[in-house]
């Protein structure tokens, strides 16, 4: 109602400035008729001569104004229109600058200007996370499909040594189970990305959790001669069990990945002041600080020398999967010093 009030004020000034303009004209041919004519006949017919003139020039001193008024109001509602045309064919592009006429700023008409731009702008962000999106999944998909193409071609070769055809299926295994990360990875974000809350929730102890999941990745840390150093509180948490062990099974993972050779993993879980928390520190390469913001995105990979080990999408389950249980998750990093991932849950 606030905004009407400017446009209200406007027309009822317009409409008395059309009333005092004929009233003003009438008044000068009264006086214009009484001081000039001779007699009462020839007073009459000089009054509707000069009443019909003024009466002409007030209509058309009204119309201008009104027109004039009009224009200023009718020109941004076609600007409106033209811009959700525009939008309807898909140009997200345009944008409709503010009004050239003051009267309408503040009023419900550039309200809806400010909307159709918001409007324009969320859906060409939404085209750009479309169109990323699929770019990344075809190159994601692609680099591992070629992979296996060239050398399931080369196994089809007959003078293959046995070392040669264990190499060359070896890497088929490998890039064929990376297909298939990628696909059930894909397939469980889309799912978490619809879901509002935990379903299956259990209580377990978490401790006994991450300590399994240290020991399922044994292999990779026995081979860069990893020593972890574990501080953990007997703790029970009430969680979907299934979707904290990807969580642990990723942020762990990485530690191991981005560790150098010979080097310490710390895994602390704290419980105290209503928060359980769970820190993971790893003393190897590190993020740059420039790639920080990054790291939780889609496909988001900033070390490039691992691009053949994981997809890019581990982390951004990870904030998800924290996100539906009503967690945090934070990251300090330094490049080449090492990498601390603290996830905080409020105890239930
Ligand atoms: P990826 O499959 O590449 O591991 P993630 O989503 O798990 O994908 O991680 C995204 C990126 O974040 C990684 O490619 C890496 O650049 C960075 N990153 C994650 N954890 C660590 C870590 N502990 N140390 C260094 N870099 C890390």
């Amino acid at each position: 109602m606030k905004h009407n009030f400017k446009l209200t004020f406007m027309i009822t000034l317009l409409i008395m400035i059309i009333t005092v303009l004929s009233a003003i004209l009438s008044y000068v041919s009264f006086f214009l008729v009484t001081q000039h004519a001779e007699n009462v006949i020839s007073q009459n017919i000089t009054f509707v001569i000069i009443l019909f003139a003024l009466f002409v020039l007030s209509i058309s001193i009204s119309f201008l104004i009104t027109r004039i008024f009009i224009r200023r109001l009718v020109k941004p509602v076609e600007t409106l229109i033209d811009a959700t045309n525009q939008i309807s064919v898909g140009n997200f592009d345009v944008r409709i600058p503010s009004f050239d006429s003051d009267i309408l700023n503040d009023t419900e008409l550039s309200l809806l200007r400010d909307s159709i731009n918001t409007m324009a702008k969320e859906l060409k962000n939404n085209e750009i996370f479309k169109v990323d999106f699929i770019n990344n999944f075809s190159h994601e998909f692609k680099t591992p499909i070629n992979s296996i193409l060239g050398f399931a071609k080369q196994l089809q070769y007959s003078d293959l040594t046995s070392e040669q055809v264990k190499e060359y299926s070896g890497i088929i295994v490998k890039e064929s189970s990376r297909l298939s990360e990628l696909s059930s990875n894909i397939l469980l974000l889309s799912k978490l990305e619809n879901q509002t809350q935990i379903h299956e929730a259990t209580t377990y102890a978490l401790d006994e959790q991450i300590r399994d999941c240290i020991v399922s990745l044994q292999l990779l840390w026995e081979e860069k001669d990893i020593v972890f150093d574990l501080q953990l509180d007997s703790v029970n948490i009430t969680a979907n069990k299934e979707l904290l062990a990807l969580v642990w099974r990723n942020i762990i993972g990485n530690a191991i990945k981005f560790s150098y050779q010979s080097s310490n993993i710390d895994v602390a879980l704290i419980k105290g002041n209503g928060k359980i928390k769970v820190i993971v520190k790893d003393y190897g390469c590190g993020i740059a600080s420039k790639d920080i913001p990054y790291i939780f995105d889609r496909f988001y990979q900033a070390d490039s020398s691992h691009n053949s080990t994981g997809n890019g999408l581990g982390l951004t389950l990870v904030s998800r999967i924290i996100k539906l249980h009503q967690g945090s998750i934070t990251v300090e990093s330094e490049l080449n010093q090492g990498c601390k991932m603290e996830i905080v849950f409020n105890e239930m």
